[in-house]
């Protein structure tokens, strides 16, 4: 089968065919690196992870762009609170930022450019813009006439009519319902301290829109496949990208437009203004598992809400340990008697999880497939009824759909530096017998979690909870 994606342009669920070849050019608005992501944002580029590994496992080919927002009125006015350069504040928070998506699971972007490193591209939207009357100057900077772009409201469908033309906003996010002209480029306010670009559109910095229309473009192409974010993002951020892309190059933007629903807290979005949010490190200092996490913000359909609870990252906990625990007695069978029925099981299953994925990537059924195979196959490996040859495929199988899910334990687990470093060092104090300094670093070792085995081939680690 094909796979259907739900786009918002259109309202439909479609079958995606990429412009070109088997190659999908996805583009995610990235993070504000203003402060520590929190986990309804991470909810967005896990939703954007699952869609590009499933596009892969379809057998696609993926370029992957993820823009970081390292200029716009937040990270200004933390840079400046703290009195530190803008480069200083923002690449603080990008660090954190791919630390978590690390820590996450989530696949790395093939690009992540930096909205301050493309301001040139950026003046190059602007001036076309200019010079076919779309955009004009005011006095605090240059703005979108929203007026002069027939298609205004089309992802979002606002109307226009009944709003008074020419009425102005600077400020980056703002309701539907003041749909107005925007700011692309923002001349220099004495708030902005000493952030300006000297340009010959004037001195100042862009508006948050143009640096998503001006990134996507550079490396995808004027015209390219997908376009993700959150739901929050759909106005006017999306709505102003498209107006500003299409009216510079006369060419339709984006096919396809991939909207996450928001993460809740007691039925409200999880965000900073409302207080009421988690970081990722909040919940690591807890003692959560992040692939709990994961499996959490994974495990509902990304265009339905997820309400976060504690109890919620315990259930996925509880989830993923069966897998685990699945695997680990796979790989223990010892039996040789190998069952046909097995491979049909494992092929009922794979085509079960495929249709799920297929529709629009109904991840919830998809799973919900995954953990009656696992409850048929426990019941049959209960009665022997599982070869050593059918766990194998099991663990193929498993290890396949994993490469869309990314929540199994990793096979070759790595240690950090500090810890290998340990390991090194007791092998050497062993070698020159001072076995105190070597059971020392053993029972250090061992109060980290590492439980150390001598074998005739060297030195084993494992983890032990
Ligand atoms: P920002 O850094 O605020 O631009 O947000 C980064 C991404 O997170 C955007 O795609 C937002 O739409 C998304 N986002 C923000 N809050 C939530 C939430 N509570 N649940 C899901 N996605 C969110
Ligand atoms: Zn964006």
């Amino acid at each position: 089968m094909s796979l259907k994606l739900y786009n918002t342009l259109t309202r439909k669920k479609e079958i995606v065919k990429p412009i070109k070849d088997k190659i999908v050019k996805l583009y995610t608005c990235g993070p504000t690196v203003w402060d520590y992501a929190h986990i309804g944002n991470f909810r967005a580029y896990v939703c954007v992870d699952i869609l590009k590994r499933y596009l892969k496992y379809k057998g696609f080919k993926v370029k992957h762009v993820m823009n970081i927002t390292d200029v716009d009125d937040k990270t200004i006015k933390g840079a400046n609170k703290e009195g530190i350069s803008l480069k200083e504040y923002t690449r603080r928070y990008e660090m954190a930022f791919f630390e978590d998506i690390g820590t996450l699971n989530i696949d790395r972007a093939d690009i992540f450019p930096r909205a301050t490193e493309h301001i040139k591209e950026m003046i190059a939207i602007i001036k076309r813009l200019l010079s076919n009357k779309t955009a004009y100057k005011s006095e605090d900077g240059i703005y979108f006439d929203i007026s002069k772009f027939k298609d205004y409201g089309k992802l979002s469908h606002t109307k226009l009519e009944g709003l008074e033309a020419g009425k102005r906003v600077k400020q980056d996010s703002y309701e539907k319902e003041q749909a107005q002209d925007f700011a692309l480029w923002k001349s220099y306010d004495k708030e902005d301290g000493n952030v300006v670009w000297k340009t010959e559109i004037g001195n100042g910095r862009p508006g948050w829109h143009i640096e998503c229309s001006a990134m996507s473009m550079k490396y995808l192409g004027n015209h390219f496949d997908i376009h993700a974010g959150g739901v929050d993002l759909i106005f006017p951020h999306h709505e102003n990208e498209i107006a500003q892309s299409e009216a510079s190059s006369k060419k339709k933007f984006v096919n396809y437009w991939f909207h996450n629903e928001h993460l809740l807290v007691d039925g409200h979005k999880m965000s900073k203004s409302l207080g009421n949010f988690y970081t990722l490190r909040d919940l690591l200092n807890k003692g959560y598992n992040p692939k709990a996490i994961r499996y959490l913000l994974l495990s509902a359909n990304y265009r339905v809400q997820l309400n976060f609870t504690e109890e919620a990252v315990k259930a996925a906990d509880n989830s993923i340990q069966r897998l685990n625990d699945f695997m680990i007695k796979l790989k223990e069978i010892k039996n040789n008697t190998n069952k046909k029925q097995i491979e049909n099981i494992i092929h009922k299953t794979k085509k079960q999880f495929e249709d799920a994925m297929d529709d629009d990537l109904n991840i919830s059924i998809a799973l919900a497939h995954v953990f009656e195979f696992v409850k048929e196959i426990n019941t049959l490996m209960m009665e022997s009824n599982v070869g050593k040859n059918n766990a194998k495929k099991i663990i193929e199988f498993m290890n396949e759909i994993d490469k869309v899910l990314g929540i199994l334990e990793e096979k070759e687990e790595k240690l950090s530096l500090d810890l290998m470093k340990l390991i090194e060092e007791r092998e050497k104090a062993r070698k020159e017998k001072n076995y105190s300094k070597a059971d020392k670093i053993r029972q250090q070792l061992k109060e980290k979690g590492i439980v150390l085995e001598d074998t005739k081939e060297g030195v084993r680690w494992k983890r032990v909870k």
